[in-house]
């Protein structure tokens, strides 16, 4: 029971880190909004639904069925003392960030997983706090199946999987900030806000672009890349404009879709 404590207290950190970069975040978006004069209602919306993904998933961590394969077996073991640390990290970041990769495009295109994520790509304000609008079953399905094949591969030290979690917070924060920021020559070297709003794009030639979580560069090799251009900061949303209706509807939203939301493969 106890280790079950601690992995319903590891998801409070990044609840806690969420709620530290929406006030921190708020501040950019007001000086530099790139989208102005969002309506209050939609990021009302990302903070229920937020607080309902956090909520769940802490509690669903304290059953011992959903984090059984959590542990793994560990085939490489990354060595952390003094410079091997480095390559420690990027190797598991690398690893992380391939899975993450290919599990965003099965969510696009798998119908059942798209019935989730579409949650996610419902907001139709897109900022810093839609990064924890997502379906309350999709972190439990990274938990139970995506993470334990790291674990499978990796003996991964604490100092490692910890900064890798820290970076993937900040990076995911500021991907969904509403701030007007263009890296132009830079755009495919780390996921940004002009980047990955071309993902949450409601456009069709945006459609199933820029799945990257971390690194753009899995977009490039595997050619789903949309290069963001000049003052392209397009509106967001489902294309069908559906959204949760409050915190049930968010609660059930697979339940209530249909295979009319779903989109073509990319
Ligand atoms: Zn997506
Ligand atoms: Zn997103």
């Amino acid at each position: 029971m106890a280790q079950h404590l601690v992995d319903a207290f590891a998801i409070c950190i990044p609840a806690a880190f969420f709620v530290a970069a929406i006030l921190v975040g708020r501040i950019l978006e007001r000086a530099w909004p790139a989208e102005a004069d969002q309506p209050a209602s939609e990021i009302a919306a990302d903070y229920r639904l937020a607080a309902l993904n956090y909520l769940i998933n802490a509690g669903l961590a304290l059953a011992p069925a959903i984090i059984a394969g959590g542990a793994g077996i560990g085939l490489i073991r990354l060595e952390t003392d003094g410079w091997r640390f480095v390559p420690s990290l990027l190797i598991y970041i690398l690893t992380l960030d391939l899975m993450l990769y290919w599990f965003h495009r099965a969510q696009h295109q798998i119908p059942a997983l798209w019935a989730m994520h579409s949650l996610h790509h419902s907001s139709e304000a897109l900022t810093v706090s839609t990064g924890g609008r997502h379906f309350w079953f999709e972190g439990t399905l990274k938990r139970a199946f995506l993470f334990p094949l790291t674990a499978w591969i990796f003996a991964v030290p604490a100092s490692v999987s910890a900064t890798a979690v820290l970076l993937y917070l900040v990076v995911d924060s500021c991907a969904h900030l509403n701030v007007r920021v263009e890296l132009r020559a830079f755009a495919l070297w780390i996921n940004n806000p002009q980047y990955h709003r071309i993902h949450h794009s409601a456009r069709p030639a945006h459609t199933n672009r820029n799945f990257a979580d971390l690194l753009p560069f899995w977009d490039i090799l595997f050619g789903t890349v949309w290069r963001p251009g000049a003052d392209e900061w397009p509106a967001t949303g489902l294309a069908t404009g559906e959204k949760p209706s409050g915190i049930v509807d968010g609660l059930i939203w697979p339940l209530r879709r249909r295979p009319r939301l779903s989109r073509a493969a990319g």
